[in-house]
């Protein structure tokens, strides 16, 4: 059974329907024998209603454990996500942007999607508990936030 009524649709904006996903994540996955998060069918389901096809590959890159939180003595933090074709991208979920292809022109040109597969893995993996934690030295992220990191 869907989660979300279309009058929730209607009523809510894309990103609180979205948030309420991340929430159900967050609540209703269990830990399996071997320590994995296992989503429910039906959020699944609802996962894939709200986010299309972008939802399957974000869960791919989910099990693959492909995001990585990198976080620094500043308390900054910055996403990498090791895309399908094996290329890092630098994402940042506090303002919401990935530098990606699609979510330049799929989010930001059309305004079609709310979010490219990057960032759903993002917040996914936050949500079942899957991201991978790094530490780094306050250069590094003011090399990665300038755009000046070696890739
Ligand atoms: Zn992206």
């Amino acid at each position: 059974m869907l989660s979300i009524s279309v009058s929730q649709c209607r009523t809510s904006t894309c990103m609180d329907v979205s948030q309420q996903q991340f929430n159900r994540c967050r609540e209703e996955s269990i830990q399996d024998t071997q320590q994995q998060s296992i989503v429910p069918d039906d959020l699944l389901i609802a996962l894939k209603f709200v986010f299309g096809s972008c939802a399957l590959q974000a869960l791919d890159l989910v099990d693959h454990h492909s995001v990585t939180c990198l976080s620094s003595p500043s308390g900054r933090k910055a996403f990498q996500v090791i895309g399908g074709s094996g290329r890092l991208y630098t994402c940042f979920a506090s303002c919401h942007y990935c530098p990606c292809p699609a979510f330049a022109y799929s989010v930001l040109r059309r305004n079609d999607g709310l979010l490219c597969k990057h960032l759903l893995a993002i917040y996914l993996c936050e949500a079942v508990g899957g991201t991978l934690q790094e530490s780094v030295s306050d250069q590094q992220m003011s090399a990665l936030l300038s755009g000046t990191a070696a890739p």
